[in-house]
């Protein structure tokens, strides 16, 4: 696999990288990990990323010309990086279509295999460690570099969760002898919350309730408060593992309605729960210990449907 991906890389003169839809920093620091190594290695590429509603936290890692799609038609190879299936791909799915070969690098157990080429391991931290086993760290600039570990300490929680694995803090070790400082990138994209972060998990933590002796704990952001306050999904980043940390919490939960009717629920889970099953059961997919989907349900609804399903697991 690692021989197709870098034939079709070299073959190819033009290339577009792709993600999930609302990007995290695995997502982004994956998609421009990889933009930024084949501009560098092969500059006479055409080479563009598509991406939407990149979180301000990973500009340091976000290079503007990858977003400005210079190419016209179609390309010669689309990757999709960090993504369980095509639908997922929003705002790029046509050009993934046309695309002449496609390669899918991901890391969900719920992948689709939606690529003429399917790299996909579940076992992997991130879909940016995954990138460190295709393409030579030695060679990788320092930028690179520092986009691909922002993407490992994003799905690893800084190397908390349990995808860590020895595989995982090797590469992170041979990414930090790049020289960038580490500690700043875990603190600044990670850890550090805007005004408006710090409210909108207020308001979740404030409101969540803990049920099934403290197993259960989860909260809603209904569409009148999103639209009251105009959050998006970006505010919420880290109110789940506030839940999920709770003593006794087995599954976090947590829904937020963007659009009437429109539920995106995000499940956590620390010892035995597998949430990637119940999210598959409602269109959605992830992770065993991290998962979600969106259901179109009024919000009461959407929260018995999971709920149900949760209950019978713990
Ligand atoms: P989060 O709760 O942070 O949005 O997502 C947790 C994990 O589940 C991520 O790995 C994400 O890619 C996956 N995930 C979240 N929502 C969906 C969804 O609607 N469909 C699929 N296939 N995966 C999802
Ligand atoms: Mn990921």
């Amino acid at each position: 696999m690692k021989k197709i991906i870098s034939d079709l890389i070299r073959q190819s003169n033009s290339i577009a990288i792709g993600g999930h839809v609302r990007p995290d920093g695995d997502c982004v620091g994956s998609c421009m990990g990889m933009y930024s190594y084949i501009a560098e290695h092969f500059p006479d590429k055409e080479v563009d990323v598509y991406l939407t509603d990149i979180p301000a936290a990973f500009d340091f890692i976000v290079c503007d010309e990858a977003l400005e799609h210079g190419h016209q038609g179609d390309y010669d190879l689309y990757i999709a990086q960090d993504c369980g299936d095509v639908d997922r791909l929003e705002g790029s799915i046509e050009k993934f279509q046309s695309a002449k070969n496609t390669i899918c690098i991901d890391h969900h157990i719920s992948n689709t295999e939606f690529a003429d080429h399917n790299y996909v391991v579940p076992e992997a931290s991130s879909a940016s460690e995954l990138i460190c086993t295709l393409l030579p760290i030695e060679e990788m600039s320092e930028f690179t570099a520092k986009a691909l570990y922002t993407g490992i300490i994003h799905d690893t929680g800084v190397f908390r969760h349990s995808c860590t694995g020895r595989q995982t803090m090797e590469i992170a070790g041979k990414l930090i002898e790049k020289g960038f400082d580490f500690g700043k990138i875990i603190d600044e994209s990670f850890y550090q919350k805007t005004y408006k972060q710090l409210k909108c998990m207020g308001y979740c933590l404030e409101n969540a309730v803990s049920e099934y002796d403290g197993k259960l704990c989860y909260a809603v952001a209904d569409y009148e408060f999103i639209n009251s306050t105009g959050a998006t999904s970006e505010h919420f980043e880290g109110t789940i593992d506030q839940m999920r940390t709770t003593e006794g919490v087995e599954v976090a939960l947590l829904l937020t309605e963007y659009n009437p009717g429109e539920v995106k629920v995000s499940m956590r889970s620390n010892q035995y729960v597998d949430v990637s099953k119940i999210a598959v059961a409602n269109g959605g997919g992830g992770h065993v210990r991290a998962a979600g989907a969106t259901i179109r349900k009024p919000i009461d609804e959407a929260l018995a449907t999971v709920k149900e399903l949760i209950w019978t697991e713990l």
